[in-house]
């Protein structure tokens, strides 16, 4: 779906994390905002989610008014899942309990979400390691079970919250492989967020740069750096 934010701020105090953010993310577009660290890219992605309430401005997904005039549609109602760097996976529970819960939270039947979550680790090849816990997985896997429980919401939405951040630099690159395959085949609207411009270029079909809680400029990759 698409995602248009409008002269949005968002004050901390008496600081602007945004400071009237403007951008308009087309379905299916893989879509990066780049900037340096506490330009506001985070704020940015949580007010989208719904995670913040926004203080001047508007949000709508795919079409719907959810943020700004005085609403504010909460995080489970915006159809959007939510990657984070730290996974935000639940320790506790199963690979296959952690894509399940969604699901279980929504009230399907025992079989359908057997079969759906079966579905969704298959996709991102996690079904041999369904009975583990997150614990015994490597960094690249546990951000495929984030993935695979985004499928299992039906997402048709996603917000990348510097999701490779934390992991070693080959697992890096296997990842931003995975990222791309992931969203050629689920064709998935996506915010991706990074302080990395290799990754920023690397991976987006346009690029946001994003300074002191203002986007500059947004362009295609590789126009980007070729203006006079
Ligand atoms: P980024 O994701 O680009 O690192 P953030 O969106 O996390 O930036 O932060 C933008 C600015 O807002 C920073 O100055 C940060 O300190 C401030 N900020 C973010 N969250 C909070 C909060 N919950 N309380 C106070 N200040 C915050
Ligand atoms: P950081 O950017 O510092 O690594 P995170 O992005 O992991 O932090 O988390 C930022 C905030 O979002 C925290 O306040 C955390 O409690 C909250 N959060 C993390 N994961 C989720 C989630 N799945 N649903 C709702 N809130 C979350």
């Amino acid at each position: 779906m698409t995602i248009s934010v409008s002269s949005v701020s968002k004050y901390f105090y008496s600081h602007a994390a945004l400071d009237g953010v403007s951008i308009n993310i087309e379905k299916g577009e893989f879509f990066v905002v780049l900037g340096p660290s506490g330009c506001g890219k985070s704020t940015l992605l949580r007010s989208i989610a719904g995670l913040e309430t926004i203080d001047g401005g508007e949000i709508h997904l795919a079409g719907h008014h959810v943020a700004g005039k005085g609403t504010h549609v909460p995080p489970e109602k915006r159809n959007v899942g939510v990657v984070f760097q730290s996974y935000a996976l639940w320790p506790h529970m199963s690979v296959s309990g952690n894509v399940a819960f969604p699901l279980e939270t929504a009230r399907l039947a025992k079989n359908d979400i057997a079969a759906q979550t079966r579905n969704c680790l298959e996709r991102v090849e996690l079904l041999p390691y369904a009975d583990r816990k997150p614990a015994d997985l490597s960094g690249g896997q546990r951000q495929r079970v984030a993935l695979a429980r985004c499928l299992a919401q039906g997402a048709q939405t996603v917000l990348m919250d510097e999701p490779l951040a934390n992991l070693d630099p080959h697992l890096r690159h296997a990842m931003e492989e995975e990222l791309s395959d992931f969203h050629r085949a689920t064709g998935a609207t996506t915010l991706f967020i990074t302080h990395d411009q290799r990754e920023a270029m690397a991976l987006a079909d346009r690029v946001a740069l994003m300074w002191d809680g203002k986007v500059l400029q947004v362009d295609h990759p590789h126009r980007l750096y070729s203006k006079p």
